[in-house]
């Protein structure tokens, strides 16, 4: 059977798999979605027998099916090999009464390795397959991760050139490093004035800016995005799901077919939106959990139904989660009105009006049928990592801990016995600043030399991606408005 995908804004749209992937995004500002999603299914007792390539492979074969088996195979073994620093991919640990998926093992040790070791392989493939001869210059936005771990997928592949947006004082020392010291000919990054949810809406106009795209079709090139806008991104992110229920059954942690819910530090919404697709496709999941910091935007809609970004954007110590724009929202909201594109649409035109939309009813029940949600406050965050610590000898990152308290909360707020894994979306080293102050408390000292101090008190080795990474040379020093993010594109790509 072969898969067609829409735009979450008009059914009109109609792709196939390699042009979804090769666009990022739909013309008309929507996110492509694919059409037949109820009719896909897996097979959970097989599943459970495979392990993460093979899983990997199941779940990619189902939503891209324009690739050819091999050129799925190709893509899963290049991504999944040595980079990640444990041959299982994505491990699960027992801490306490809970489990911990463990997503950072890449090479930029936070989740998104996951996705973005292979997007750049499928990509590649989904070009060949729409005979696309354009160059592809990758536009990301990032609020620290996706950046790093972008800049490293796309790194010298031919063809591509790869353009990151980050929020000037808005990631951490180490997220910042690991940005500016990428080497590679066709990397750029570029501190952009504001906040991520700037960064991000500016990409996002740059893709519909019509004059930008005719100039960029005269140098023969195409833009496309890493972001998790990008259907690309967000089916490999649905592997990890079934293949932590699969441990867990030959763990006998679970029984095949019990329920276990899964607790998600969300922030674009794409992490637990694979989740929602795990369920759709079979996976036994009772809730999935959204924990949200102090922008809790999200945690306010799934428990009111009304999305409203007219509040202060705060900076916390899990700032990959410092979004109010929740891009995939929108595929969500999609699915729960029963694919009403036109809805969609509308509520999509009053958040860029009103910065704010309220949904039906109906759809209010259907969204508190799947998710549960909670937030977590700053003092709260440092509080669990501790806590964590001392009483379990696990050292949580800050997005983990925060995931860590709501699941906490819902522990406390409902009577469900059913088992939990949390989603470690980032090594403790990833934001040693923060994690430090937490267990030992203020210092002056420097995010890059806390390293080696952190793994000197805990005991824990430095993951060997960042070692030595204050000593590598700064590679990038651009900096603009969002204003002016256009020109300094077309300056980048007319120097190469
Ligand atoms: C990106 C990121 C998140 C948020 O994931 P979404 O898919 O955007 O919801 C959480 N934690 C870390 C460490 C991240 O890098």
């Amino acid at each position: 059977m072969s898969l067609k995908y829409e735009s979450t804004r008009d059914n009109r749209v109609n792709v196939r798999p390699s042009e979804a992937v090769v666009k990022g995004l739909s013309d008309d500002g929507g996110l492509f979605v694919p059409r037949e999603i109820d009719g896909l299914g897996l097979d959970i007792k097989e599943m459970c027998s495979l392990n993460f390539h093979e899983t990997a492979k199941k779940v990619l074969s189902l939503f891209f099916t324009d690739f050819s088996e091999e050129q799925i195979n190709d893509s899963v073994m290049k991504a999944y090999d040595s980079k990640f620093d444990d041959p299982e991919i994505v491990p699960v640990k027992k801490v306490g009464e809970t489990y911990i998926m463990e997503l950072f093992h890449g090479s930029t040790i936070a989740f998104k390795d996951i996705a973005l070791s292979i997007l750049p392989h499928l990509m590649k493939k989904a070009q060949s397959n729409c005979r696309m001869k354009e160059e592809i210059v990758i536009l990301t936005a990032t609020s620290g991760d996706t950046g790093k771990a972008a800049l490293e997928g796309f790194k010298d592949v031919e063809g591509t050139q790869i353009i990151v947006f980050y929020p000037n004082d808005g990631v951490s020392k180490v997220q910042e490093m690991q940005m500016l010291t990428t080497d590679g000919a066709n990397t750029h990054v570029v501190a952009v004035e504001g906040n991520f949810d700037d960064a991000q809406s500016a990409v996002k106009a740059i893709f519909n800016d019509q004059d930008l795209r005719a100039k960029l079709s005269a140098k023969g090139m195409k833009f496309s995005s890493a972001n998790s806008i990008n259907i690309g991104r967000l089916v490999p992110q649905i592997s990890y799901y079934f293949s932590t229920y699969a441990d867990m059954v030959k763990k006998d942690q679970i029984k095949l077919g019990d329920k276990i819910n899964f607790v998600i530090p969300t922030g674009n919404f794409g992490n637990i939106l694979a989740g929602y697709f795990a369920k759709t496709l079979g996976l036994p999941v009772g809730k999935l959990i959204c924990a949200a910091n102090e922008n809790n935007v999200l945690y306010d809609f799934l428990n009111t139904g009304v999305y409203d970004i007219n509040r202060d954007f705060k900076k916390t110590m899990s700032p990959s989660m410092d979004i109010l724009i929740s891009s995939n929202l929108e595929r969500l909201l999609y699915f729960m009105s029963d694919k009403d594109n036109a809805y969609v649409a509308e509520l999509m035109d009053q958040l860029k009006k009103n910065k704010k939309y309220e949904v039906t009813d109906e759809i209010k029940a259907k969204i508190k049928d799947q998710f549960w949600s909670s937030y977590c406050s700053e003092s709260d965050t440092s509080q669990t990592v501790k806590k964590v610590y001392e009483e379990e000898g696990y050292l949580l990152d800050t997005h983990t801990a925060v995931a860590y308290k709501v699941y906490e909360d819902y522990v406390k707020a409902t009577d469900d016995e059913s088992k939990s894994v949390i989603l470690s979306t980032a090594s403790p080293f990833k934001f040693t600043g923060s994690v430090y102050k937490a267990l030992f408390g203020q210092t002056e000292t420097d995010e890059l030399n806390l390293i080696a101090e952190l793994s000197h008190q805990t005991g824990i080795e430095v993951p060997k991606q960042i070692e030595g990474l204050g000593d590598r040379k700064i590679l990038h020093k651009r900096f603009c408005r969002p204003q002016t993010m256009p020109n300094e594109i077309l300056n980048i790509l007319d120097e190469k």
